[in-house]
């Protein structure tokens, strides 16, 4: 492994728009690389620039907590902070690989989201997290912490060759269940599925089904890309020590498109597998709203619930047009509670859009999207 410390510039990354999938618009990268070294990570692909030996070499952001604390402090910012969870993981490099216990950046970054009272949401692989449970406890306290892992099925086995640097998903599970616990609300990010691997329906329902047992809070589905050059070719060349029957249907689903996408009919088939799960189990398959309503200012909750609301209903085969309606609101620049006479002249917002958002303005909930949860 090689370790190069760096100074970073800036720490905190800002999203144009709320992200439904973390309730978050601020995120941060406290390491480029991980050493984890999952066979399918897309932090591999050449569009990140990550230096080096991906897997191997790290390159630490020594400064991130001088920066951090520069950017939190209130006076230095024109605009006030958005409301909604600062994501803690996520990225080109996992917050709690094992390089954070010799600099604890993750941890110190916790102490100083708690002090402004922000709250966190961490993704992770790592039962390192474990570590920091104390603080994540205190900022669940203040205002609300959630800890997701992310695993690509519930099977050790596997996972020991396509996850070779974090522990077993049995472990990670035992690590949610002591969060639960602990008071704190937890949830899994089934991503990616590694098709033909772990996306059959038995291997898609058993993680389900493991994540309803540990009672988690909600679990979040998406299949694997794999973007053509270093991220493909590393991904094949292990996939081909490993299970060589499956090299030419890969080559039949990712056929070079510019995200790295598989084919749309493979995705279709692979969400629908997953949605019979979460289903069977009662597992909402997306954050609940009850742990984020109190938390957005009133755009950013519609923004949030009208993508869930789309979400939830093509999953069940149907049209939408409320995730266009989300993204046309998410650019309007004034609060929608002064605009309720003209909901309509937002690009996609239709009569039925409309009573959700004036719902929404008037309760902070939707009784569509809790009745769309709970069926
Ligand atoms: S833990 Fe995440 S960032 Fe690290 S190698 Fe695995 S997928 Fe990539």
């Amino acid at each position: 492994m090689s370790i190069t410390e760096i100074q970073a510039k800036s720490i905190l990354l800002k999203r144009k728009k709320i992200d439904s999938w973390f309730i978050s618009r601020y995120g941060m990268n406290l390491y480029r690389g991980c050493t984890h070294n999952c066979v399918y990570c897309d932090g591999r692909a050449e569009g990140y620039y990550v230096e080096g030996v991906f897997g191997r070499d790290v390159a630490v952001k020594v400064n991130a907590i001088e920066v951090l604390s520069r950017e939190l402090d209130p006076r230095r910012k024109r605009t006030p902070f958005k409301r909604g969870f600062i994501m803690l993981g996520g990225g080109v490099g996992d917050s709690y690989q094992p390089l954070d216990n010799k600099y604890q950046l993750s941890r110190k970054a916790l102490h100083l989201l708690c002090e402004h009272n922000f709250p966190v949401h961490v993704l992770t692989k790592s039962t390192l997290v474990e570590r920091d449970l104390d603080i994540i406890k205190k900022i669940n306290s203040q205002t609300r912490a959630i800890v997701s892992f992310s695993l690509s099925s519930a099977d050790d086995a596997i996972s020991a060759i396509f996850e070779p640097g974090v522990p077993p998903p049995s472990e990670r599970l035992k690590t949610l269940q002591l969060f639960k616990k602990e008071g704190i609300s937890c949830g899994i990010f089934l991503l990616p599925v590694i098709p033909l691997i772990t996306d059959t329906p038995e291997k898609i329902e058993e993680t389900v089904r493991k994540a309803s047992e540990a009672v988690v809070d909600f679990i979040i589905f998406g299949g694997m890309t794999l973007k053509d050059g270093r991220q493909k070719d590393y991904f094949l060349d292990a996939l081909g020590k490993h299970y060589p029957q499956h090299i030419a249907e890969y080559q039949n689903l990712y056929r070079g498109q510019k995200w790295g996408e598989a084919t749309g009919d493979y995705y279709s088939i692979i969400n629908k597998t997953f949605h019979i799960a979460a289903k069977k189990y009662k597992m909402p398959q997306r954050v609940p709203p009850a742990l984020f309503k109190d938390i957005l200012d009133e755009n950013d909750l519609v923004v949030v619930m009208l993508e869930h609301i789309d979400y939830l209903l093509k999953m069940e085969g149907q049209k939408s047009s409320f995730g266009f309606a989300a993204y046309s609101i998410s650019q309007a620049p004034q609060p929608l509670s002064s605009m309720k006479g003209e909901l309509r002249r937002i690009k996609g917002v239709n009569k039925a859009a409309e009573d959700i958002i004036l719902e929404i303005l008037e309760t902070r909930t939707s009784s569509y999207l809790e009745h769309l949860l709970a069926r």
